[in-house]
């Protein structure tokens, strides 16, 4: 049941004084809600532009604008998250808590966290909604906050840019696929809503046994946001590199060789990937293990 008006590139008004509390933009509260994090808008008092209509005029060097008021900011906002269904799991997660505990104190992040942190709020006010954004993959072992740091980026891309994005892992796509062939409908839709999102966020890329079928569907997905010019972000366990001719994954042990990224998804989708995102490493410290 997604809502299907579009609330990309939507300007507001501007207004005069940007601090009465109706046009606060920090008025809301994220919680988990079954499945997803859900968010939801505080009591904030009337808009004296346009008393709760969402639509006004302002008067600016005595020209008049018509348009969507201010105030409707942060509703239009909390709409985008909504839709992007973020995993409950992380209703937390922000580029602070990565870094922090709720209490204040520093977490002890490695050095490569620290960097990734870094080069992730980096890249999210490099952002632009008219410009070709190049994408994104997260890299590193299992349970070093590769999740959590990518939902702490959409966030910021949701709140700070109003930008629409689709958050999905990679098995639950796969699965949404297969009900939608069982049922008879077709995967056209799903994968056309997937292709079209201005930016995909993919959880844990290239996990599983990768079927024919299922190295079928990430070909797909990625080639078409390669031909839309669409940015994709991802997480996965899998590093950069050549093709290391492994059988199996690996991910088991620490000890012993393991698959590279382009052992899990294939050379032409790999290669379509590095003409189109950076590769951060997130290493150090399994968050998972502390206590
Ligand atoms: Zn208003």
């Amino acid at each position: 049941m997604s809502d299907s008006t579009d609330l990309t590139n939507v300007t507001h008004l501007p207004v005069p004084d940007a601090d009465h509390p109706a046009w606060s933009d920090s008025a809301y509260t994220i919680e988990a809600r079954g499945e997803v994090a859900w968010a939801e808008i505080d009591l904030r008092p009337d808009c004296p532009l346009c008393q709760g209509a969402g639509r006004t005029r302002v008067e600016a060097d005595g020209v008049i604008t018509m348009g969507r008021c201010r105030c409707q900011r942060l509703p239009d906002r909390i709409q985008l998250f909504n839709r992007a269904r973020l995993p409950a799991r992380f209703a937390d997660a922000t580029f602070v808590s990565f870094a922090q505990e709720p209490s204040g104190q520093l977490k002890d992040l490695a050095p490569s966290g620290i960097m990734a942190l870094g080069e992730c709020s980096q890249w999210v006010e490099g952002f632009g909604p008219e410009i070709e954004n190049r994408g994104i993959v997260l890299h590193g072992p299992v349970g070093r906050g590769k999740t959590h740091l990518m939902v702490a980026l959409l966030r910021e891309l949701i709140f700070g840019h109003g930008v629409e994005v689709r958050f999905i892992e990679f098995s639950r796509l796969l699965s949404m696929l297969k009900e939608g062939y069982s049922s008879g409908r077709s995967d056209a839709g799903i994968l056309g809503e997937l292709a079209q999102v201005p930016v995909l966020a993919i959880d844990e890329l290239g996990k599983g046994r990768l079927t024919e079928w299922e190295l079928a569907v990430i070909d797909e997905v990625i080639c078409r946001r390669y031909n839309a010019m669409g940015c994709t972000i991802s997480t996965t366990n899998y590093a950069p590199g050549d093709p290391t001719g492994f059988e199996s994954a690996n991910l088991s042990t620490a000890k012993g060789p393991s698959q590279n990224l382009v052992d899990r998804v294939g050379e032409r989708v790999y290669s379509r990937l590095c003409q189109v995102v950076d590769f951060i490493e997130v290493a150090g410290k399994d968050h998972r293990k502390q206590g």
